[in-house]
């Protein structure tokens, strides 16, 4: 049994992709700035069982997934059901936003047990004196984007590299009216890379905070590539 805030399906600012995100109820670390204070009381989250989200993750063949909150390593036990199974019936990335540090929490045996099926962790508490808008699905810039198979067999801490797929500038500079162009960008692109999932990013900034900038078009559930398109006006 879990205590959730919400659990949002295709959500594209929480990791790469689209993602099933799961968001904690509970979180200890009470940063000043933070995007979701009503998140931090655990008694205020919805209790769900654990085969019911992961029913939920796997009823999307197409969408990787995120923990986030609140903070998930404040119920590892829980999330840790969650990740063994999603682990087991299916290749599904997961990505876990976390207050702790990573050096904190492979000394701790629960948390250290979620961390094993994690692919992603975006790890320390939000600062609000180093918010940064342009950095990748994080809000400050202590926060580290960590590989974290990587990291547990080095022993070190390893930083993911982002690697977005085909980055593709546009040099029109102009946007005579903004849906239309997009419908035929996406049709264009949709031409030339049939094989892709694709999304298109409108604005500078792409990953936390940029949800109102982006456009998603549409998606094939059909193929089994996956690849993201990065329009940069
Ligand atoms: S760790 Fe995340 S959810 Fe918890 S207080 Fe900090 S920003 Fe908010």
């Amino acid at each position: 049994m879990l205590s959730i805030i919400d659990i949002i399906e295709d959500t594209t600012v929480d990791g790469p992709g689209f993602r099933t995100a799961i968001y904690a109820a509970g979180c200890p670390n009470k940063c000043p700035g933070c995007h979701n204070p009503e998140s931090w009381d655990i008694h205020k989250g919805k209790k769900v069982r654990t085969e019911e989200i992961v029913d939920k993750v796997l009823a999307d063949e197409f969408a990787n997934v995120t923990f986030s909150g609140g903070d998930p390593m404040f119920q590892p036990e829980g999330f840790t059901e969650v990740a063994k199974a999603i682990k087991e019936k299916s290749q599904k990335t997961i990505w876990c936003y976390t207050g702790y540090k990573f050096e904190d929490l492979i000394k701790n045996p629960a948390q250290a047990a979620l961390l094993s099926y994690i692919d992603v962790l975006v790890d320390g508490r939000y600062k609000q004196t180093l918010r940064d808008e342009s950095l990748l699905f994080r809000g400050s810039s202590n926060q580290r984007l960590i590989d974290v198979q990587a990291s547990l067999n080095k022993k070190e801490v390893v930083k993911y590299k982002y690697n977005p797929g085909l980055r593709i500038k546009w040099e029109s500079g102009v946007i005579p009216e903004q849906s239309r162009c997009c419908e035929a960008l996406f049709q264009t692109f949709r031409k030339h890379f049939r094989h892709w999932y694709i999304r298109i990013y409108i604005g500078k900034a792409f990953g936390m905070g940029v949800s109102q900038k982006t456009c998603q078009l549409g998606r094939s559930r059909s193929r089994g590539q996956s690849g993201l398109v990065r329009i940069i006006f």
